[in-house]
């Protein structure tokens, strides 16, 4: 009796430890998880500036970036920096000489080209200028969420607000004036393109000549906005910098 009452714990212990090493059906694969875990790394690296001048997404990491951009987490990462951004806005006390400025980048800040790179598959094939000027002509971008709101904020503030944008002036002025009208980007002091000294310059030249031209003019930049680490790296980046997320491209 007591050789059967082992054999029954022996058996169901067995089955027990079966059971337990089998994985449920929605349980990720060991596979799955480790090529979006690897994904995750890689973008949370990009963000930090730790990988730079990267050319493309990896190949593996196209339905991760595509994830992160439409399933809610991007537009909730731009929501808490945004209220971050707004909560040192109300620190800030303006003089009443009309010299308190802040810097907005235009692409992948104020106005979205996420279904631009939808095409491209959110950045693993190559960014491609007459597709680019194609794509900003039609007019199909839209606000990118929560900047807006940034935007409205600092203009009712009393901010000159100021678009710093490497688009190319020549090309490209109509349609990004069109563009940011289009998503209601209203009242600001300039748009400010590039032109034709600044061809074949780098961003963080271009912008920081740019910033040091304002500040020049007697400007106080009190902050400075960008999706690209090389919009808030030079020369005159402002009192603070805020970084948006974007892990679909890379400007040097
Ligand atoms: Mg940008």
């Amino acid at each position: 009796m007591q050789r059967l009452r082992e054999a029954i714990v022996l058996v169901l212990l067995a089955i027990w430890s079966k059971a337990a090493s089998a994985r449920p059906y929605w349980w990720p694969s060991k596979t799955a998880s480790a090529a979006s875990g690897y994904c995750l790394s890689w973008r949370m690296a990009v963000e930090a500036n730790n990988i730079r001048a990267w050319r493309t997404v990896p190949a593996q990491c196209s339905g991760h970036v595509e994830a992160y951009m439409v399933g809610g987490q991007y537009e909730r990462d731009l929501s808490v920096i945004v209220d971050s951004i707004c909560s040192y806005i109300d620190t800030i006390t303006l003089s009443d000489d009309g010299l308190d400025a802040w810097i907005l980048d235009v692409d992948d800040t104020c106005i979205s080209n996420l279904f631009y790179y939808r095409t491209k598959r959110y950045g693993c094939e190559p960014f491609d200028p007459v597709g680019f000027k194609a794509w900003a002509v039609s007019g199909r971008c839209s606000a990118v969420p929560d900047v807006l709101r940034l935007f409205v904020k600092l203009i009712g503030t009393g901010f000159k607000v100021f678009l710093v944008t490497g688009r190319d002036e020549e090309t490209l002025g109509q349609a990004t004036l069109h563009n940011l009208e289009a998503q209601g980007f209203f009242g600001y002091e300039r748009l400010i393109l590039r032109t034709g000294v600044f061809k074949g310059q780098s961003a963080i030249a271009y912008k920081s000549a740019v910033r040091k031209q304002l500040a020049e003019e007697g400007y106080r930049i009190w902050g400075n906005v960008g999706d690209q680490w090389s919009d808030l790296q030079g020369e005159y980046v402002g009192n603070r910098t805020f970084k948006l997320p974007n892990p679909m491209y890379f400007i040097p």
